[in-house]
């Protein structure tokens, strides 16, 4: 069965030029991951050679490597530690200048100019990210004038993933693999051919523009089942079934301890995680003091500063701070939003330096004695 062309349509991987010269012509800069440094990045791309061809990530708690295969696969790396937040959450932002006058002074907010970026290459996890992201800048009481800017030009290009890194778990929270909502369109790469859906208005029309042969039901029925096979091969899971109350009775438990025994405070976690949302402001003054900028910047809950309150630090040890982190993720979150705070892209198991897994962690933390029910590796041989 053919289906409808105005939602989807199949464009050799060969071709896959065609669609960024669309976006660029309707003036969008494209943004996508490019191989950077022994990791894949976020940076602009021009043309499709700037795209990871034949690479492959393996991730592991605290580890990250790319591999050439040496195909022409375009979409072989799942993600690196960048998620979507950079874009609209921008990791240092100026709110306002502030300029004395004879009067006092006045304040010019610095609103940053909307930008059509269109972002080819986000995943089901960083969706479900940026869905989380919307739901605390957007559309709480207090609506973030530089986020909304930041948000209003975006085109968002989702892949479909093929295949799982031994530290996603997206499955386990209904997440992924496969992109539900929020892009305009989305890819699943098949052998040479992406098939491309539309999720938007902005994406059927984008889709038209391209004039494709229309899929099949041959090869939507390929695309599901590899899709579908990716999430069977995830060997970590998280069981959110008891949370929040369970994550909440554990408050006292020893693995806390045992936990600030290995953390470092580092604060990759926070920083590499799509939902993680806390930032500090600071207040730059010139040496005339006749003008200053207060900038927005992303903190972590993992720093001293972060808990420090009217004279007071309010987490001063890492069990404090692991724990707070772990619980409002977890638990609190669910309360707040009605959601996890977790998306299950296991980007804080990678970049963690000493490979602290949230999974392993929350398993034993619901457990009697601190001890996890299973790690990933004895899933695999049981
Ligand atoms: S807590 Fe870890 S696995 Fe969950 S969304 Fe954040 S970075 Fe991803
Ligand atoms: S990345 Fe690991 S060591 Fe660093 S703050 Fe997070 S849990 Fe602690």
């Amino acid at each position: 069965m053919a289906i409808a062309s105005e939602t989807c349509g199949i464009l050799p991987s060969a071709h896959l030029q065609r669609l960024l010269d669309t976006l660029s012509a309707k003036g969008y800069r494209i943004v996508g991951p490019i191989v950077r440094d022994g990791s894949v990045v976020w940076d602009t791309v021009r043309s499709v050679s700037d795209l990871p061809i034949g690479w492959r990530d393996q991730q592991e708690p605290g580890r990250y490597r790319l591999e050439q295969t040496g195909s022409q696969e375009v979409f072989g790396v799942v993600h690196g530690a960048q998620s979507l937040k950079q874009f609209v959450f921008a990791p240092r932002e100026p709110l306002l200048q502030i300029e004395r006058s004879k009067d006092g002074f006045a304040t010019r907010p610095t609103l940053p100019q909307s930008e059509k970026v269109a972002i080819i290459g986000a995943r089901a996890c960083d969706l479900a990210g940026l869905t989380i992201q919307d739901r605390i800048f957007l559309n709480d009481a207090y609506r973030d004038p530089y986020y909304a800017s930041r948000r209003e030009g975006l085109f968002v290009i989702a892949v479909n993933c093929t295949r799982a890194l031994s530290t996603c778990f997206c499955a386990s929270m209904e997440t992924g693999p496969r992109a539900k909502h929020g892009f305009d369109l989305v890819l699943t790469e098949v052998d040479d051919s992406l098939l491309i859906e539309a999720g938007s208005e902005a994406g059927r029309d984008l889709l038209s523009n391209l004039c494709l042969s229309t899929g099949s039901e041959q090869l939507s029925a390929e695309a599901a089942r590899r899709i579908e096979a990716c999430a069977q091969s995830q060997v970590r899971r998280l069981d959110h079934s008891r949370l929040p109350q369970a994550l909440y009775d554990a408050h006292e438990h020893p693995r806390w301890d045992e936990l600030a025994g290995r953390c470092l405070a580092c604060t990759n976690c926070t920083m590499v995680c799509p939902t993680c949302f806390c930032h500090t402001v600071e207040e730059t003054p010139d040496l005339s003091h006749q003008q200053s900028t207060h900038t927005r910047l992303w903190d972590s809950c993992f720093t001293q500063e972060h808990g420090y309150i009217h004279g007071k630090n309010v987490r001063p040890t890492i069990k404090d701070r692991y724990r707070m982190w772990l619980t409002h993720k977890l638990a609190s979150w669910i309360d707040q939003f009605g959601t996890s705070g977790c998306v299950g892209c296991g980007r804080c198991i990678t970049w963690c330096p000493v490979g602290i897994d949230v999974t392993e962690e929350l398993s034993a933390l619901l457990t009697q004695d601190g001890r996890s029910s299973g790690t990933p590796q004895q899933m695999e041989s049981s």
